[in-house]
């Protein structure tokens, strides 16, 4: 099966990398069709594709979206999108407005929690300053020894229940589809395993998500354990879906699985690149 990698991060939003270097490792580690899927973000793609093309890398222009669907964050990614767009482009604009506020409230609490002066603390780690997320504030809790990793920190602060966390409205379902189709690309869900949703809260995302035009999930991404590829792979097929893979690689400390390292999809899905 082609290597494809569907899905990354750079330091245009949380990754370590910048897009060129990113588009390097791909490269390196034997994917064949790779995607840059910055958060809320397409500033990068230009740069990722130029160096693709550089080493004959077959690249697909891609973006995460945040949204907010029942309370709770989800994250849809776009692939073969037009970057250029300006119903895209708009609607991302509106999407990365609020994190400043949210930053200088995550701050707030850190403070209260006895961690003074995380939001100077973690712009340091944002490259992009409008990008300001809670893995910029995950780094600077590490710099500052308050826990070991990311990932560590993770489980202790920045999330619902503990210090560091605000609830934040992103965009809807319906914005994100919207604006991916707009730009000519396809919808996929990201990492479905991640979601607390209970099982009809599911059903109705992916319900809502096809009525609105979405047209895959990711099946095989480095957020899923391998119970869970064969869970997604049953949601897929029932659903008709496309199928998706990709690593949702950040940096080589902070990412369990590197990019191209994954398994292929499960059989009996139809992959989200079978067209390109
Ligand atoms: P934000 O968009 O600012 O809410 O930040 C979300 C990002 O935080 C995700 O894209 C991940 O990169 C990171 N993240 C969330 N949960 C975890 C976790 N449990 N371990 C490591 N990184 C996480
Ligand atoms: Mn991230
Ligand atoms: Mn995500
Ligand atoms: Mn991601």
């Amino acid at each position: 099966m082609l290597n494809a990698d569907l899905h990354c991060h750079s330091n245009v939003s949380d990754g370590l990398l910048a897009p060129a270097d990113v588009a390097a490792r791909a490269k390196t580690n034997g994917v064949e069709l790779w995607a840059l899927t910055d958060h809320d973000e397409v500033g990068g793609i230009a740069a990722a594709r130029q160096a693709a093309a550089d080493m004959n890398l077959r690249f697909v222009a891609g973006v995460e979206i945040s949204i907010t669907w029942a309370g709770k964050t989800v994250h849809i990614v776009g692939l073969g999108i037009d970057e250029n767009e300006a119903g895209l482009r708009a609607g991302l604009a509106s999407v990365r407005g609020g994190r400043e506020a949210r930053g200088r409230e995550i701050a707030e609490q850190l403070a209260q929690a006895g961690i003074p002066g995380a939001y100077e603390g973690a712009i340091r780690f944002a490259d992009n300053p409008e990008m300001l997320g809670r893995t910029h504030f995950a780094r600077f809790l590490v710099e500052s020894g308050v826990r070991p990793t990311v990932s560590d920190v993770f489980a202790n602060y920045l999330v619902e229940g503990k210090p560091g966390f605000v609830p934040h409205r992103w965009g809807t379902l319906e914005q994100a589809v919207g604006w991916i189709r707009g730009a000519g690309g396809r919808a996929v869900i990201a990492h479905p395993g991640r979601y607390s949703f209970t099982d009809m809260q599911f059903d109705a995302l992916i319900s809502a998500f096809r009525d609105l035009g979405g047209e895959g999930i990711e099946v095989v991404t480095g957020s899923h354990t391998p119970d869970q590829y064969d869970t997604f792979a049953r949601v897929a097929r029932h659903a008709g879906l496309l199928a998706s893979r990709g690593s949702d690689f950040h940096g080589s400390a902070e990412s369990r699985l590197d990019l191209g390292t994954l398994p292929p999809l499960p059989t009996g899905l139809t992959p989200v690149w079978h067209d390109w």
